[in-house]
């Protein structure tokens, strides 16, 4: 031992528990030479080291640069021992563990690159076996009944394991050492397959027999880490119309998975942050630009310009394409039936989607939170999560003000809740839309989950301002100081949350629907806010909605209300419709012109995805839709096709045309004229310009409307960091050039990334705002 040695103390503090952070010191120590200890703390992880002044310097850089990929420091105490007692070795203290804190439940994660080699390894004792993992993957949170995590108190326990995984979970310096899911051949989970009546296939291997049952087209129920999948061969255009036919989704977009990045590569361009995503540990779906390949069938995302794809993240579905004759495209959707939460139990399984599934592919591993795949995409260079579940939950948002224990309860549409507490915020997974008492069971089941694992007993609760939301009820049942946000508030404030940005913003919600403080429907925002309050600025003029949420569902009611507002009656005269307009039946459009000049049943909205609605029935897009943006993507999608095919790039063009944006009108807040973009679309119809061009030019002139007030706003102000949310933000055009003209004018420009900008997101805004209006009415310090 160097004569300078001395003991120094760590804590690390951050998601730096269940992660393999302590077999990684432990390696580490021995690499540099170390003495001393490594344990687990309710602080974090406690290190103490006997070391000179170079090891020191070694182990502070690799603490940093060498940490385990799925953990994350948030920050590092350091001290010195005085009387630290040199020890002989470099040990992980057990004995020494208090209450771990159990926000730090890591989530479930993709196979990693050692386990994947072992699986295809014939000498390896695991060759083949479809539950391999270790401590830098597998299932997490999907397992976890109850706290602390330990392999008991999860759905392993069933599972005692043998010797030799006995022997490598209990060894320090091996890569299985206290992983919980642990387990091969001999003692671990299996797989079976069954015929679509449940009879279970005695003998064979069901991966062959599910992938003999995928090439004759057939339906596949397959059970994966966090729930069903319906998976048939996606390079079979019968096989997905049979699937789209029996699970009654008509044209909503199928996500596929590949084998690998390299046969991804074969048929679409994969930028380097997409290659990141799609083989990161969490391995979301990622949205791709959609590929013009032979290979895809053509039925897959009709009318849409992306893709999403995923793959392979447990060890079966490696082994699914790890067979020679596995289709190189599996189509892999949510196995559930419409519009309520996915399947988690075998016997659910049987229960649901007998008459959808010819086959079932099982095992006997319980999943005790159901979890869907999370959807990301890359814009504008920065991920973007559309829907954060798996990989993601429940890792924490680490918040930059210390809140109460607060639950959020999030919206109806794409709900999640939220539960912080400290400086950590909590976002649930993805829940679904809360329209049934299926999906309402899984929303307070998992709340009561979420609660439990994570101990926090929430002092007050954060819910929409809608009334009608079934999360602002259950809200209100609480009986705890309730909080109740305006929804595009709380879009803005989960970006805020997301990025540290404490001071005001400006902040743009482009959205659908949003109850407003005035009783009307809000959805085309400008905010001036903080994470407590916030001012309406200005928004887009509002529409009518002949028929209130049918309008929703039927884009050319809006068109029509769009028509009639820009034109007045004269705009549904017969010879004034756009031909786009001429299917529909001329008693429905005497009817909402009637609706429309007596203002019966039509509310008014200022709804930005409600315009794009329009637009797109003007446009002959859509006249009816299936889901939720569906007429909106499809406007998208022509734009984008226009952009593709311009000379210019989407920079030039929108300087081209910045002098063509609508006029404003002043009142108590600026209203931006939506008959102006409506007035411009009928004009080039008339003019019979392509519609793909027209579509292009509305995302243009929006673009540049919308940028001229945010920087009016600012020189207002002096506010210079702009927040982008809302559910339009979603539009990869809109979006990319909104950042593209804001930088322009030196704004900074802030938008979801872990967190969704659609309704996914409002919980985390919620607890924020609801928790720090809670602290300044209370005033007390102590949080
Ligand atoms: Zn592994
Ligand atoms: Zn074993
Ligand atoms: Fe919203």
């Amino acid at each position: 031992m160097v004569n300078n040695s001395k003991g120094v103390e760590f804590i690390i503090h951050g998601i730096v528990q269940g992660v393999g952070f302590r077999p990684f010191i432990y390696r580490l120590a021995q690499e540099i030479g170390l003495t001393g200890t490594v344990s687990n703390s309710s602080k974090g992880v406690v290190v103490r080291i006997h070391c000179g002044p170079e090891q020191l310097d070694c182990f502070q850089t690799a603490l940093t640069t060498q940490a385990p990929p799925l953990a994350k420091i948030t920050s590092i105490e350091q001290r010195i021992l005085d009387d630290y007692p040199p020890r002989q070795d470099f040990a992980i203290d057990v004995s020494e563990s208090g209450p771990v804190s159990s926000a730090l439940i890591p989530p479930d994660i993709a196979i990693c690159r050692d386990c994947s080699r072992e699986l295809t390894d014939p000498d390896d004792r695991r060759y083949l076996y479809p539950f391999i993992n270790c401590t830098n993957c597998g299932p997490r949170f999907s397992i976890v009944e109850t706290i602390p995590y330990d392999r008991p108190k999860t759905s392993m326990k069933q599972f005692p394991m043998c010797a030799s995984c006995g022997a490598e979970y209990g060894d320090p310096a091996d890569r299985r050492f206290h992983a919980q899911p642990n387990s091969c051949f001999a003692c671990g989970p299996s797989l079976s397959y069954h015929d679509k009546k449940g009879v279970s296939a005695v003998a064979g291997d069901p991966i062959a027999a599910t992938v003999q049952a995928l090439n004759r087209g057939d339906v596949v129920a397959i059970r994966g880490l966090g729930g069903f999948h319906l998976a048939v061969d996606g390079t079979c255009e019968t096989a997905v119309a049979n699937l789209r036919a029996r699970k009654s989704r008509p044209a909503k977009p199928l996500a596929i998975m590949m084998a690998d990045i390299n046969q991804l590569g074969e048929i679409t361009e994969v930028n380097p942050l997409e290659r990141e995503l799609l083989t990161g540990p969490q391995h979301p779906i990622v949205l791709l630009p959609k590929p013009d390949s032979a290979l895809l069938a053509g039925n897959l995302a009709p009318g849409i310009s992306e893709i999403g794809v995923m793959l392979p993240y447990t060890p079966f579905h490696k082994l699914l394409f790890h067979h020679p004759d596995c289709p190189k495209i599996l189509v892999m959707t949510s196995g559930n039936i419409s519009g309520e939460p996915i399947c988690t139990s075998n016997e659910c399984a049987f229960d649901k989607l007998t008459g959808i599934a010819d086959a079932f592919l099982l095992h006997n591993r319980d999943i005790v939170t159901r979890i869907d795949d999370s959807v990301a995409r890359v814009i504008h260079n920065e991920v973007m999560l559309m829907r954060r579940a798996r990989g993601y939950v429940p890792a924490p948002i680490i918040l930059k003000d210390s809140l109460p224990p607060v639950l959020g309860c999030g919206g109806g549409l794409k709900s999640t809740f939220c539960l912080a507490k400290g400086h950590f915020a909590i976002l649930s997974q993805h829940i679904g839309d809360l329209f049934n008492i299926e999906s309402f069971e899984f929303y307070s089941e998992s709340v009561d989950h979420l609660k439990k694992v994570l101990e926090i007993e929430p002092e007050l609760v954060a819910c929409d301002l809608h009334p009608d939301y079934l999360s602002s009820h259950f809200a209100q049942e609480l009986g705890l100081p309730l909080y109740r946000v305006q929804h595009h508030h709380a879009h803005a404030v989960a970006v805020m949350t997301e990025h540290a940005l404490t001071n005001q913003v400006l902040a743009v919600v482009l959205d659908g629907t949003g109850y407003g403080t005035d009783g009307t429907i809000w959805g085309g925002e400008f905010l001036l806010c903080d994470q407590a309050y916030f001012k309406r600025m200005g928004h887009l003029q509002p529409l009518p909605l002949p028929g209130g949420d049918a309008a929703a569902s039927e884009p050319y009611r809006m068109a029509l209300a769009a028509l009639f507002a820009t034109f007045g009656p004269d705009g549904l005269k017969k010879k004034n419709l756009p031909p786009s307009l001429s299917a529909i039946d001329p008693s429905r459009i005497q009817l909402i012109g009637e609706m429309l000049l007596h203002n019966f049943n039509c509310p008014m909205t200022s709804s930005c995805g409600r315009l794009f609605d329009g637009v797109a029935a003007l446009l002959g897009v859509r006249q009816v839709i299936s889901f939720e943006g569906q007429a909106a993507m499809g406007l998208e999608a022509i734009a984008q096709a226009a952009l593709k095919n311009s000379p210019q790039s989407l920079s030039e063009l929108l300087s081209s045309c910045d002098k063509d944006q609508a006029p404003v009108e002043k009142n108590e807040a600026i209203q931006i004229a939506s008959h102006h973009f409506i007035g411009s679309v009928v004009e080039a119809l008339h003019l019979g310009r392509p519609v793909q061009e027209i579509a292009l030019h509305f995302h243009l002139q929006l673009i540049n409307t919308i940028t001229q007030h945010v920087h009016m706003f600012s020189r207002q102000t002096g506010v210079k960091d702009i927040v982008l949310s809302g559910g339009c933000m979603q539009n990869r055009l809109l979006l990319e050039g909104l950042f593209l003209s804001l930088k322009q004018k030196e704004l900074k420009v802030y938008t979801g990334s872990e967190v969704p900008v659609n309704d996914g997101g409002i919980s985390l805004g919620q607890v924020t705002i609801g928790g720090l209006q809670h602290v300044s009415s209370h005033s007390h310090a102590g949080y």
